[in-house]
């Protein structure tokens, strides 16, 4: 990208969501949600434990294990995963600090696709759209399913590159 070309307003948004993301002490996963209407930016949020408890950097990350469908070479299976659940979700986050009024018509802009609890709280959140970068597999059929159902605008940018600088090394799924 040469310095005289102007970032468009999907760009503009997910780079700062993941600069957001930065702010997480999460060592698995570092995700930054905005909450943005027509042009003008009214939240920003991470993942992280409640104000004040200590976060994963400090008492390590929250481990629990649980059994996952997953589709492997076209078949069903189940695997074992793990999840740390120390943290509130940056979407769940980003509802916990804006307002229904601002929310109402305005579009998130969040670096992951949403899990199954925070699409089904977003979708009840006043929210009309939904941009996320990086996929997440878990349950991604029943969110979109969803949305649909909702009319929420669901779109994955597909072809944005993330400045490097705010990425983690390593996302464990
Ligand atoms: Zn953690
Ligand atoms: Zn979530």
């Amino acid at each position: 990208m040469t310095t005289t070309m102007r970032k468009d307003w999907d760009t503009y948004f997910m780079d700062i969501a993941y600069m957001v993301s930065t702010r997480s002490r999460c060592p698995r996963r570092h995700v930054g949600a905005l909450l943005v209407q027509g042009k003008k930016l009214l939240g920003t949020a991470y993942n992280g434990a409640p104000m004040g408890v200590p976060d994963c950097s400090e008492a390590g990350c929250m481990i629990a294990e649980q059994y996952e469908k997953v589709i492997v070479d076209g078949s069903e299976q189940m695997v074992k995963k793990q999840r740390c659940i120390r943290t509130i979700h940056a979407e769940q986050n980003l509802l916990l600090f804006t307002d229904r009024n601002d929310r109402e018509g305005s579009t998130v802009y969040v670096t992951d696709q949403p899990c199954w609890t925070c699409a089904n709280m977003l979708a009840n959140s006043g929210v009309v759209e939904i941009v996320y970068h990086r996929p997440y597999k878990k349950d991604s059929d029943k969110v979109a399913a969803m949305m649909e159902h909702k009319g929420i605008v669901f779109r994955q940018l597909q072809h944005y590159h993330p400045p490097a600088e705010s990425v983690m090394d390593e996302v464990r799924e």
